[in-house]
Parts: C-alpha cells; sequence; structure tokens
C-alpha cells in the first residue's frame, strides 16, 4: 500500500494578519482530531490554545512571545506531536489553506506550487488585508513539509460562476478590466457546504434545488445558488458590499464617499475605517452582537431596535431579489453565529413573505437544536432551514478529495455540533 492510500488527515490552516487558526481531521469520518488558534503572533504577549478532541476534549493554553508565522506553524506542530499527531506522520495526506480571494482564475481547490503562489500574489491588490497573510501561512507549511501537497481553497472560487450579468459593475469596461473591478463574492465555502447540506435536508441533490443561502456571522452575505451552481451573492470586490454586518456598512451609495471626502474632510483610509470598522451594527447603536442588541430591544432600547429594523429591511431586499433571480426556490437557509442562533431575526426576515410560500413555524423556530434542521411548517411551498456551516470541514473536504482526485462526486458529512468551532472571516 502506497503512503497515501494510508494517508487519511487533512491539517487545515486559516492565517490571518497575527492569527494562525488550524484544524487537523481525520477524513475517513470527518472528524475533528485537534484544533487551534495562535493569536498576536510577533507579540509578546502571543497566546496558543490547542484542544485535542481525541479521547475526551483536552484543552491546553500557552503564552509567550512567538515571533512569526514560521514560529507559529511549529509551535502548532509541536503541540500535535505531543499528542501523538505529529506533522511528519505519515497519517498526514494533505494540508488545506483558506485563501480569501483567488480572482477569477481559481475556480476550483489547487495544489499549490510557484506559478499558484505568484497568482495568489498577484491579487494582492484587490485584497490586501487577507491575502498576503494568507501567502505567509502557505509558504511557512510548505517549508515545514515540502514533499506534502499543499492545497488553496478559496472562498471566492464558489462564486465564478457568477453570470457576468451580475458579476459586472455598470462603470466604464476598460476601466473596470485594467483594475479587475468586479464582483467576486467571499464565504464561498460556507456557502458550498450549506448549499449542498440542505438539498441532503431535502433528501435531493444539489442538482435538484435552488436555494437562497443566508450567511449571517459577524461579517454576513446571501447567495442565489440554483441547481448547486452560484448565480449571485451579495459581497463583490470586497466584501464590505451587500448585506449590513456588524461593523460594515453594507450597500451604500457610492456617492457617500465623494460626499465624506469632499464635505467632511475625511481622507481615504479614514472613510475605509469607518464603512468597514465603525460602520453596521456597531455603526447604528454601538453594539455588534446580536444576543446584546436583543437584549437591550427588550430593555426597550430605541437605537438597538432600529438597528435590528434596518439589519432585517436589507435581508429581506435581499431574499425577494434572490427570489427574483432564481425564479423557483426550493429553500431558504440561515446559518452562521447570527443565522444559527438568532430565532428573532430568522422570524422577523420571513415575516410577511406568506406570498412567496415563505412560513416560519414559532416552535421549530425557537426550538434550541444546534443542528440541521427545518424551521418552515411540514408542508410549507419552500422550505425554511437552519444548516451550522463548518468552513474547514469543507476546506479539508475539498482539499483530500483533490489529492486523492474525486472533487465532483464529494459530499462532507456534517459533524455533531460542540459549540467550539472556530470561526473564519470575512
Ligand atoms: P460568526 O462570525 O459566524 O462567528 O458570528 C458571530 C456573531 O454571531 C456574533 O457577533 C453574534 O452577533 C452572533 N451570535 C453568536 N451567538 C449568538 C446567539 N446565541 N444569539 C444571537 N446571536 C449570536
Amino acid at each position: 500500500m502506497t503512503e497515501h492510500r494510508v494517508a487519511h488527515r487533512v491539517l487545515v490552516l486559516n492565517s490571518g494578519s497575527s492569527s494562525l487558526k488550524y484544524q487537523l481531521l481525520d477524513m475517513r469520518d470527518s472528524s475533528r482530531l485537534a484544533a487551534g488558534l495562535v493569536e498576536r503572533i510577533g507579540e509578546h504577549t502571543s497566546r496558543l490554545v490547542h484542544t485535542l478532541f481525541v479521547d475526551g476534549a483536552e484543552r491546553r493554553e500557552r503564552t509567550g512571545p512567538i515571533g512569526d508565522h514560521d514560529a507559529a506553524l511549529k509551535a502548532v506542530a509541536d503541540e500535535l506531536a505531543a499528542d501523538g499527531l505529529g506533522l511528519d506522520s505519515p497519517e498526514l495526506a494533505a494540508i488545506g489553506h483558506r485563501v480569501v480571494h483567488g480572482g477569477r482564475q481559481f475556480t476550483e481547490p489547487t495544489v499549490v506550487d510557484d506559478a499558484v503562489l505568484a497568482e495568489i500574489e498577484r491579487l494582492i491588490p484587490v485584497a490586501p488585508l487577507h491575502n498576503p497573510a494568507n501567502l505567509t501561512g502557505i509558504r511557512t507549511a510548505r517549508a515545514l513539509r515540502p514533499d506534502l501537497p499543499q492545497v488553496a481553497v478559496f472562498d471566492t472560487a464558489f462564486h465564478t460562476t457568477m453570470p457576468e450579468s451580475a458579476a459586472r459593475y455598470a462603470i466604464d469596461v476598460e476601466t473596470a478590466d485594467a483594475h479587475r473591478i468586479r464582483r467576486y463574492g467571499f464565504h464561498g465555502t460556507s456557502h458550498a457546504y450549506v448549499s449542498r447540506r440542505t438539498a441532503a435536508l431535502l433528501g435531493k441533490e444539489p442538482s435538484e434545488v435552488n436555494v437562497i443561502v443566508l450567511h449571517l456571522g459577524n461579517g454576513a452575505s446571501a447567495s442565489a445558488v440554483r441547481g448547486g451552481v452560484c448565480v449571485d451573492t451579495s459581497m463583490g470586490l470586497t466584501p464590505l458590499e451587500g448585506l449590513v454586518m456588524g461593523t460594515r456598512s453594507g450597500d451604500i451609495d457610492p456617492a457617500v464617499v465623494f460626499h465624506l471626502k469632499r464635505v467632511a474632510g475625511m481622507a481615504t483610509d479614514e472613510i475605509d475605517d469607518l464603512l468597514n470598522k465603525r460602520s453596521g451594527l456597531v455603526g447604528l447603536c454601538g453594539d455588534n452582537d446580536m444576543r446584546e442588541i436583543r437584549r437591550r430591544i427588550d430593555e426597550g432600547d430605541r437605537a438597538a431596535q432600529l438597528a435590528f429594523d434596518i439589519y432585517v429591511h436589507r435581508l429581506k431586499k435581499y431574499i425577494g431579489a434572490y427570489y427574483a433571480v432564481l425564479g423557483r426556490v426550493d429553500a431558504l437557509v440561515f446559518t452562521a453565529g447570527v443565522g444559527e442562533n438568532a430565532a428573532p431575526v430568522r422570524e422577523a426576515a420571513v415575516a410577511g413573505l406568506e406570498q412567496l410560500g415563505l412560513v416560519v413555524d414559532g416552535g421549530l423556530n425557537s426550538a434550541r437544536d444546534g443542528g440541521e434542521r427545518l424551521i418552515s411548517p411540514p408542508g410549507a411551498r419552500v422550505a425554511v432551514a437552519v444548516v451550522p456551516t463548518d468552513e474547514e470541514l469543507e476546506i479539508a473536504t475539498q482539499t483530500y478529495a483533490l489529492v486523492h482526485g474525486k472533487l465532483a462526486t464529494v459530499c462532507a458529512v456534517p459533524r455533531a455540533p460542540d459549540g467550539a468551532r472556530p470561526r473564519t472571516r470575512p
């Protein structure tokens, strides 16, 4: 038997500018063996939190300076080795890397070589915050295990099927093309996983169903998926477009930017900071956590109520828009931190849409259940569902499938919810 046949583990790495998140999975049953996070890389107060899930969970934490991503990955490798899960194990099949921006060219997970690295680097101007960190993670992992397939899984890939009518902005074509300005979309691994799991929940193949996915986390995006293929999504050139988010404005008249420059005298970076970090729910009411916003609403807080209403109004607009784009909708599905947990958001987003066949059953909606479930009444024309997302499992699944050459047929099995799942942004 070759080494590849016995190799069944995949390490998933999600590298941020000063953080490194990881999960080690056993792809025979999609179970998680270990997971963790290194944060504040490059500072004196770096922290590594590692959890082993085999034989009952064990959590370890250590603090102290971790100078760079190289040192961070070595520290992670040491933790895994201490658990008998070392990165030198022949059971490790590949390392899967989350890469935020794959432009138009990366439509599928891709084994990394020098040419792929150069392409990801070329995309830095359209993803200045994310791609440099993702590249550092890949280079570090490659140096540690040069013999192992390193696979890049792109947040944008699922959306590369959008038709030009959805992907192009209505601006001068030459200018747009010269600067690669178009709608790329993000959260693609989540939209891919959740739309596929929704089809399974309905007992159908992805090719048989049309689904609207609402990924509502701190970052939030909607997508319209026809027969397993994305035909529109709400994020654009960057993750700023679309829904109201925790700290991002989502859709806004672009002339607001000129106004802030000309009339308010703000610099470009200040406006960038305002729209990405001081807008959305936090800009409207000072809080971006939906739990806190609901608590304040219960106390009669008007700013919190207005923030909630604006959030829900935008959601409704996208549900209506994507209903029209798809023509026929089989399911509306909620996922991510808000989508999975905030029953009042789900109820308000669907309220008044009975004519579209969209109804939520109050009891099912408010039931405390962390798993995949329908919240529409039996026999409803359109299924309304909650499907917990799992971006790391999707990255591992795509990575493993690529290494074993069977991408088209793969369908990840969801894991039991345990509440310890690290999240990825946008
Ligand atoms: P994510 O980016 O997917 O991790 O989502 C994070 C967001 O989910 C938080 O900012 C909260 O607004 C929201 N969230 C998490 N748990 C709950 C909950 N139990 N109820 C309402 N909102 C929640």
